[in-house]
């Protein structure tokens, strides 16, 4: 099959195993791989020292796959919309992409599915490796490449119509698929993300430093949350989508999704416990219930103790007299993360 063909029928593919958006890009280092170099030398990454190992490969996916020629990058489309607002118990809040079931498994599943097509299609063995999330090749240069969208300056890939909350996957190859030409940058002189930012991230558009991120610090980071960060963390326990629900690209609401036959989108819905979750809920949780709570979600990643550190964070920042007993609890508790944070917390509320 010729190239042109052959990316034709990969991409129809790609749609029909359940992706919204689709794109090619070449095998290779560009300046955007080149630029995580300087990233984390300047110490950004913070503790997530996977990213400083695999550096070399993330540079260039043909140290990945070797032969690789080409990577194809998928999109599909996640966001449930603005959690409703509650009246009565004070509330935490989690990233959009993380109350419903883990997009590690529902894209890679789709993603596995994808490879055994091409098989099927060519009727050989393909070398190929797919990637949500996990391992050392960057998704969002690679979708930005093959046109799937702009990266912004809140670091988020934007695509023109349907925004950012979108989940990237991406399927490192062998095959020789036709690059499709990137989409241009159309943040303009907007600099609303680099404004909201509580924690004040970015060091400038584009860049931003890890280790004043709210999602880094609710979700990788495994000690304590840095004093200096811990107000802007308002309500938030588990992530963060604060840069992005200012993005005029993400407000800009009224467009349909795209149509969702395998209910991929049902997976990934988030489950009621986790929309607005009670603080009080949260912070009575014992380690079985947490367990229960997170099973096959993608909240396990801040484990048991980094939750409820959060928790006692978001609990401090509400103010809220009533949760004293439960902040109490960890405060005279033998763990002393959770009794610093909750020392910390009870300054902070009345009573
Ligand atoms: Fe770009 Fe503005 Fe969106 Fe930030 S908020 S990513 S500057 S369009």
């Amino acid at each position: 099959m010729e190239p042109g063909e052959l990316t034709e029928r990969v991409k129809s593919l790609a749609l029909a195993v359940g992706f919204d958006l689709v794109g090619v890009a070449a095998a290779e280092a560009t300046p955007e791989t080149e630029a995580l170099r300087d990233w984390v030398a300047a110490g950004y990454a913070g503790e997530m020292d996977y990213l400083v190992r695999r550096v070399e490969e993330r540079v260039d996916p043909r140290r990945v796959l070797e032969g690789a020629r080409s990577v194809l990058a998928v999109g599909l489309c996640y966001d449930p919309g603005e959690p409703p607002a509650t009246a009565g118990d004070s509330v935490g809040r989690v990233a959009r992409y993380a109350g419903g079931e883990d997009y590690h498994d529902v894209v890679g599943d789709r993603l596995q599915a994808l490879a055994a097509g091409i098989e099927a299609l060519l009727e050989r063995p393909v070398a190929s490796r797919c990637y949500v999330d996990t391992g050392p090749v960057q998704e969002r240069v690679f979708a930005a490449r093959g046109g799937l969208g702009w990266i912004g300056k809140n670091t988020c890939l934007i695509h023109p119509t349907l925004g950012s909350y979108v989940f990237l996957g991406v399927l490192l190859s062998e095959l020789p698929l036709i690059p499709d030409a990137p989409e241009p940058d159309h943040c303009g002189s907007c600099r609303a993300c680099l404004d909201a930012c509580p924690t004040d991230a970015f060091v400038d558009a584009y860049v931003l430093d890890a280790r004043r991120c709210i999602s880094y610090t609710t979700i990788e980071q495994r000690g304590e949350i840095p004093e200096a960060l811990r107000e802007g963390q308002g309500e938030l326990v588990f992530g963060c989508d604060i840069c992005q629900e200012v993005c005029p690209w993400n407000t800009r609401r009224g467009r349909p999704l795209p149509p969702d036959p395998l209910g991929l989108r049902e997976r990934l819905r988030p489950r009621a416990e986790w929309v607005r979750p009670a603080l009080r809920w949260i912070l009575a949780l014992d380690e079985e219930a947490w367990r229960a709570a997170t099973r096959r979600s993608p909240l396990r990643r801040a484990r048991y103790r980094g939750l409820l550190r959060n928790a006692l964070v978001a609990a401090g920042n509400s103010g809220d007299a009533v949760l004293r007993p439960w902040v109490e609890r960890h405060a005279e508790g033998e763990d002393s993360l959770l009794a610093e944070h909750a020392r910390w917390a009870l300054e902070r509320l009345p009573g």
